[in-house]
């Protein structure tokens, strides 16, 4: 059975009720119509989905797997959390809202993992060397996972608007030149400070190419944390989101990513997780949206 977009229809309360499950590739069915209902189902690690639903404000997502079960309330008609499901393997997972329910299956294999746009990766959670983007296309002077063009470009233009010269700088890297950069700061530095600022192979989101890192065209402050002090990092702050972006590794966070404050360094989430992550400032890193344990170290 293909994995991708399988949409049921089911009674609902009221208005139909779709959900779209999609065991592989992008969240863009997530997208269409306003009014309804949608949830999709994307795997994070080896053994943890997200669930993403598309739903009323206000209302209850519930999802449960196993003894497992987890509920979040919708903020700006979406909700996002994350399930523990069987290692590696398919799942059903049971998705209720708006008092309807319905299983959706969905896989945890190295194949649908790589084509996760929700992937997760830090101190604990590791890629190998043979992971990289199935599709890799350019954005202005990055290559990024062809999924990060357009919503790049879009951002550069919207921020050009505002008076903001934004530029990415830095997009996929190869597991082999995580390692020699990795290597380049630990001699530099030592690999206790290394480890606080630069991830070691197989542990960089740069290497999902969903991540980049940007600067204002001045440079001004660029790779340090007070860039987010700068015209062009409030921006980003303020704006990210709009284009599917969260600023992964925000201050005081450390104890849950691993990394000191990077205001610089986006990940690419897509626009739902994005915009709820947005709203609920209380959740402030991926670990805490899906529920994953805390990464300070390997
Ligand atoms: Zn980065």
């Amino acid at each position: 059975m293909s994995d991708l977009t399988r949409r049921e229809a089911i009674a609902g309360s009221g208005a139909a009720l779709t959900l779209a499950m999609l065991g592989a590739g992008t969240a863009q069915a997530a997208r269409s119509d306003e009014n309804e209902r949608r949830v999709v189902v994307l795997p994070v690690t080896p053994d943890r989905v997200a669930v993403v639903a598309r739903v009323h404000s206000g209302e209850v997502l519930t999802a449960s797997q196993g003894s497992e079960r987890r509920s979040r309330t919708a903020e700006k008609n979406v909700a996002v959390l994350g399930l523990a499901v069987a290692k590696s393997a398919r799942s059903r997972v049971v998705v209720e809202v708006a008092g309807a329910s319905r299983t959706l299956d969905v896989d945890t294999r190295v194949e649908a993992l790589r084509a996760s746009e929700l992937r997760v990766v830090n101190k604990r959670v590791a890629l190998t060397n043979k992971d990289k983007p199935n599709k890799l296309a350019t954005a202005g002077a990055v290559v990024v996972d062809a999924r990060l063009q357009h919503p790049i470009k879009r951002m550069i233009k919207a921020a050009k608007k505002d008076e903001v010269d934004l530029e990415a700088v830095s997009g996929y890297r190869s597991f082999e030149y995580q390692e020699s950069l990795y290597a380049r700061y630990e001699r530099r530095d030592g690999r206790k400070a290394a480890d606080t600022y630069s991830a070691r192979a197989g542990h960089s989101e740069h290497q999902l190419g969903l991540a980049i890192d940007v600067r204002g065209a001045d440079a001004l402050h660029e790779l340090e944390e007070s860039f987010k002090d700068t015209p062009t990092g409030k921006w980003v702050a303020a704006h990210a989101h709009e284009f599917g972006f969260v600023v992964r590794y925000q201050e005081g966070q450390e104890k849950t990513t691993g990394y000191r404050a990077e205001p610089w360094h986006l990940r690419y989430v897509g626009d739902d997780v994005a915009r709820f992550l947005h709203e609920r400032r209380d959740i402030k890193t991926l670990e805490e949206l899906f529920d994953l344990p805390a990464a300070p170290g390997y």
